[in-house]
């Protein structure tokens, strides 16, 4: 089983990726930018184009009872019992970038369609996934259709609202689906192969290191929290420097130390927000709320980091004469990539002449969902600058190119897997 995946080949299976991504792009709620929420009227139009190219590459189409559409390439043996899942999400954050989810779909159907072309029939299924809602945008609680087929879905999310007052439930009935039946989203574990995902990385590290293509070890885990740090306010002109509990001076000094940190642990930390009270001009500070937000592929590390940093704030809160209160508001635990799949992913990109360069995401993906059933593995294209969740989010077409030779190369390494 060998396939033609040359530059040659592929030229015009990335003009037409790239392409597909551009026409989905014109699917958006609001003219002048992109923005495509759950179960609205875009989502079905993006169901109904993505699907029509599913079935004119041969695929049998569905929507699940979460309002995810799936595609089937069905397995050489069509009594198969094992599924391969592919996919990503086609819901955007507002005022979106075009790859961001939806090349993970279009770059699965691509690969698909060149096994299709050259008469390779697999020994098992490949179903493809766009989900319906990845981002959270529409009702503020993320990964609603991959956790729908990880059987994770919470009752409670019904009462969620969107900006409009509208009721995830009311949603789901104006979308024609009934709350009722959304348990036959779940997917059975036993069934599934794992779960391959294909994002842009969203991050610098590719363009940096110059390669095209990635390989994913472990979707960070996150802890976040609300700060309150407390000194007292007084008069600006008239409380002496050495006699001051000037909270936000105290809290730029502990800012530094959490940079210091996540440079020591090889972690990544954020302090977002910082405001301080009352505010005033001629006021000291006697209060500032701060968030911070701390991430890494290995909870052990976080959380060695996240207590450094609480002892420097103790430090911090001794020397200056103030107080502090933590109030957890976030907490997930890393995801890993399955190490068979990380193995087999390097092994391919070598295969093809591409660094097997493995790199953590940093931020969250349908496959952190998706691995409550599944052995889950990822593959990152480079984005340039970095640069998503935003308008000028942006890839070369020329990356498409190693984007679906990979994707195509590893269903026949994995099917080689099935025969040997
Ligand atoms: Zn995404």
């Amino acid at each position: 089983m060998s396939l033609n995946l040359s530059d040659k080949a592929l030229n015009e299976p990335a003009a037409r990726l790239m392409a597909r991504c551009d026409a989905l792009a014109e699917i958006s709620s609001d003219p002048t930018s992109l923005s495509r929420f759950y179960l609205t009227p875009e989502h079905r139009r993006v169901n109904d184009q993505v699907a029509e190219w599913m079935q004119a590459a041969g695929l049998k189409t569905w929507e699940d009872a979460a309002g995810n559409l799936w595609g089937r390439c069905v397995a050489a043996d069509p009594a198969a019992n094992r599924t391969l899942v592919l996919g990503s999400h086609l819901d955007t954050v507002p005022n979106a970038g075009r790859y961001d989810g939806m090349l993970g779909v279009l770059t699965a159907l691509s690969a698909v369609e060149q096994l299709q072309a050259a008469g390779v029939r697999l020994p098992f299924h490949i179903d493809i996934v766009g989900f319906g809602d990845e981002e959270g945008s529409r009702f503020g609680t993320t990964l609603l259709g991959s956790r729908a087929v990880a059987g994770t879905w919470q009752d409670a999310w019904w009462e969620l609202t969107d900006a409009e007052g509208v009721s995830l439930h009311s949603a789901f009935e104006q979308f024609g689906l009934d709350p009722a039946k959304i348990g036959n989203a779940a997917r059975s574990s036993e069934a599934l192969l794992g779960y391959l995902e294909l994002h842009i990385e969203q991050g610098p590290v590719l363009e940096q290191r110059n390669e095209p293509m990635g390989v994913v070890t472990a979707i960070a885990g996150a802890r976040r929290y609300q700060i309150e740090l407390t000194g007292y306010a007084g008069h600006a002109g008239t409380v002496p420097m050495a006699m001051r509990q000037d909270a936000l001076v105290g809290a730029a000094e502990w800012i530094l130390a959490v940079e210091r940190a996540a440079k020591e642990f090889d972690v990544v930390a954020t302090v977002g927000q910082c405001q301080a009270q009352p505010g005033g001009v001629n006021v000291i500070p006697g209060a500032v709320q701060l968030s911070l937000d701390i991430r890494s592929g290995d909870d052990r590390r976080r959380d060695e980091a996240l207590e450094s940093i609480r002892g420097s704030m103790a430090r911090i809160e001794q020397a200056r004469h103030l107080s502090s209160q933590w109030r957890e508001i976030h907490n997930a635990p890393a995801v890993a990539c399955a190490d068979w799949w990380q193995q087999l992913q390097c092994a391919v990109l070598s295969e093809l002449n591409l660094q097997p360069l493995c790199l953590m995401s940093g931020a969250g993906h349908d496959a952190m969902a998706m691995a409550e059933i599944a052995d889950c593995a990822m593959y990152f294209v480079r984005c340039k600058g970095g640069v998503s969740h935003h308008p000028d989010e942006a890839i070369q077409q020329a990356d498409l190119i190693p984007a679906i030779a990979t994707m195509t190369q590893t269903l026949i390494r994995l099917a080689q897997r099935f025969t040997d």
